[in-house]
């Protein structure tokens, strides 16, 4: 079957190496080439412009309109090399005219451009102008022109601007990339991947768009065909390599015999949401399928994923199997424990807690769950019969640590959750060997969170807020972005804060809590801090994850711009926990519009989701997943903010096709 593209492209004469065509034989070409990533003929062919400019006509310069960017044509006046600033900084100028006026293009720094230009020269000039007695254009991308010689690859058309390295120019690599359609076009054929495509283009004429377009909207027309066929590429390769696991994986067959689940069920303290019924129904199905599940679990905060995991725990505990389930910090392992000791306790189900701190629990023969941090993936914890792995804030480990615990058991399933959303694109891509479950709702009952933006200077007011909350019995966190401080008097710290804040407050009580307290020391700041001993709690970013104290009502964060969007949903999620109303306070000395527009998005929505995706336009896919970025493909044109229907499309048409799409009844 359609082994992905890549056998068929080796294959292929488009596979031919760049150094092998002429004119870069034994050229430094080859090398600048590499540079470009460029490698063979497949490469070049879909080398892809960075803009296009319309040379059929050009902007006049008494037309041109400031910020906008322009191609203006015209005759080199003159060009003068100037030294400013007592000679540390040079300027090039060259006056440009045509018909209609004249242009100033300044270069600063680049002395050799007056080298460049000559009077009489014959340029086109690109950039942004600026108006005030002379149209300017600073810093503008310029190329020469020669009317006899340019007339069909460079003038009179749509010409592509490509993305250069240092010796290779725009007009040569133009030109060579016109011979070489010329003379390679026809060995373009259209990828056999046993798929349909939905473009009106063949491969041939996407790849003659993409360079030497009729019309602008070719260029889309192309990219779209292009990113088609990476994101088909991409989930045909992933998909296939899912279903050689479903084939190869046996699961430890759950049949569910409803033992226990069923008087589980019955003594959750509340009712279970829409949600979590329905991504229990998907677990309990995959949990039913002969090859092991392999799932992605994405909830809020506070969406109560808990209870699903468990629910899945008892499903293999009954069925014979052990569990195990996995926590980034000490403290959310312990906080899980306590949790399951009430749930599991009056079902008789087996509990162990591992984690640095503690020993292995005794060896029972009874199948039962453990819950632990990265201790789970030292050599003493040997499980019985490991038939369900579960990952909490799976974000914070990695691939390797994650198949080093499926490792301890015979392809057990898997279960992983995260509470933070991640755009669907972004998660079908990176997470895109997984099932996905969302649970888009939280428990009713809850208070209201309300979230205010406010600059550092109503801070007076704040901290009378506080007191007043305070003074009512709730319980506050603050947040910094630092532990000590630094020159930078910009970023405050638990440090420099942490003593005003504890004069601010009295009589109440303030603590500090941060990574790098010793373990018993954290332990005991949260213990206290539960139990109301402590009233502030001063943080970093560590109690980001699953702390969970329903009387702590506020939450007040300094230095704000310094976080991302979804890193401070995820820090406000903290609150609202209980039945009193909350209130998250976002402060940042930042006046300008778009760091306070930034923030504001959290004042207008509590939804996850939306949120991740704002992030992610914001800053990109890579930052936006910071560390779990490894899964994260280098597309060429598919662009996982505007495809994002396309991946989804495209997974499941790829999914179907492999006959791996299988949903709950
Ligand atoms: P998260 O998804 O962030 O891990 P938790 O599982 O910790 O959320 O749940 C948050 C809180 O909500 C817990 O105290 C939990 O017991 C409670 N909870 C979970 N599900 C429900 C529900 N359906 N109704 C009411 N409270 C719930
Ligand atoms: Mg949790």
């Amino acid at each position: 079957m359609n082994e992905a593209a890549n056998d068929t492209l080796a294959d292929a004469p488009t596979a031919i190496p760049l150094s092998a065509l002429p004119g870069v034989v034994g050229s430094q070409r080859a090398e600048q080439f590499q540079k470009l990533k460029l490698h063979t003929l497949e490469d070049l062919l879909l080398h892809r412009p960075k803009r296009y400019e319309d040379r059929r006509r050009f902007s006049r310069i008494n037309e041109a309109i400031p910020d906008l960017p322009t191609v203006f044509r015209g005759t080199v006046q003159s060009v003068s090399l100037k030294k400013t600033h007592r000679r540390r900084l040079s300027l090039v100028e060259v006056l440009l005219g045509d018909e209609t006026g004249e242009l100033i293009c300044r270069w600063w720094n680049q002395p050799y451009l007056a080298q460049q230009f000559q009077a009489n020269m014959e340029l086109l000039v690109y950039g942004k102008p600026s108006i005030s007695k002379k149209v300017t254009v600073d810093q503008p991308e310029t190329e020469l022109i020669d009317e006899a010689e340019d007339i069909t690859v460079h003038l009179n058309r749509i010409v592509p601007i490509y993305p250069l390295t240092k010796g290779l120019h725009q007009r040569w690599l133009r030109d060579f990339i016109w011979n070489t359609l010329e003379k390679y076009g026809h060995h373009i054929t259209d990828l056999d991947l046993g798929i349909p495509f939905s473009s009106s283009l063949n491969r041939r004429e996407a790849v003659q768009q993409l360079h030497f377009p009729q019309e602008m909207a070719q260029t889309i027309a192309a990219r779209e065909y292009f990113s088609q066929e990476e994101l088909l590429t991409f989930q045909l390769k992933l998909q296939t390599r899912r279903l050689r696991f479903t084939q190869k994986a046996k699961a430890p067959p759950c049949e569910n015999s409803n033992q226990l689940i069923q008087p589980f069920l019955k003594q959750l303290p509340f009712t279970l949401t829409k949600a979590q019924l329905r991504v229990m129904k998907e677990i309990r199905h995959d949990l039913n399928r002969p090859s092991p599940m392999r799932r992605l679990l994405q909830g809020d905060v506070g969406s109560g994923k808990t209870a699903v995991a468990a629910m899945a725990a008892v499903i293999v505990i009954e069925s014979g199997y052990d569990a195990a389930l996995m926590a980034p910090t000490e403290l959310l392992a312990k906080q899980h424990f306590h949790t399951f000791e009430r749930w599991f306790g009056p079902l008789s189900i087996n509990l162990g807690l591992l984690t640095g701190n503690t020993k292995p629990p005794a060896h029972d023969s009874e199948p039962g769950l453990t819950i632990g941090t990265h201790a789970l993936l030292e050599d003493n914890y040997q499980p019985n019969q490991l038939g369900l792995v579960i990952i909490d804030e799976q974000h914070r480990f990695g691939v390797s640590q994650r198949d080093r615990l499926l490792k301890k058991g015979h392809y057990p399933h898997l279960l992983t959750m995260t509470a933070t959303p991640i755009p669907r694109s972004l998660g079908l891509t990176v997470y895109g060997d997984l099932e996905h479950s969302v649970i888009d709702e939280l428990p009713r009952h809850r208070g209201d969170i309300k979230t205010y933006v406010r600059h550092t200077n109503r801070l007076d007011r704040i901290w009378k807020f506080v007191r007043q909350k305070l003074e009512e019995g709730r319980q506050i966190y603050v947040v910094y972005p630092r532990i000590e401080g630094t020159e930078d008097d910009d970023i405050k710290s638990l440090q420099s804060e942490l003593d005003k804040i504890k004069e601010q407050i009295a009589p109440f009580t303030a603590h500090w809590i941060h990574g790098q307290l010793p373990r018993d020391e954290a332990a005991q700041v949260m213990a206290d801090f539960r139990a109301n001993q402590i009233q502030v709690l001063v943080s970093t970013t560590v109690i980001e994850v699953g702390v969970d104290v329903a009387n702590a009502t506020v939450m007040l964060i300094e230095n704000a711009e310094r976080f991302g969007l979804a890193q401070l949903h995820q820090i406000r999620g903290r609150i609202g926990r209980g039945r009193h109303d909350s209130q998250c306070i976002l402060v940042s000395h930042e006046k300008n519009e778009a760091a306070q527009k930034r923030l504001k998005i959290l004042e207008s929505t509590r939804d996850g989701f939306a949120i991740a995706e704002h992030d992610m336009k914001l800053r990109g896919p890579g930052e936006f997943l910071g560390k779990q970025q490894s899964g994260l493909p280098q597309f060429r044109f598919a662009d996982l903010i505007r495809d994002r229907a396309l991946v989804s499309e495209i997974r499941s048409l790829v999914r179907t096709h492999l006959g791996l799409s299988h949903q709950p009844k």
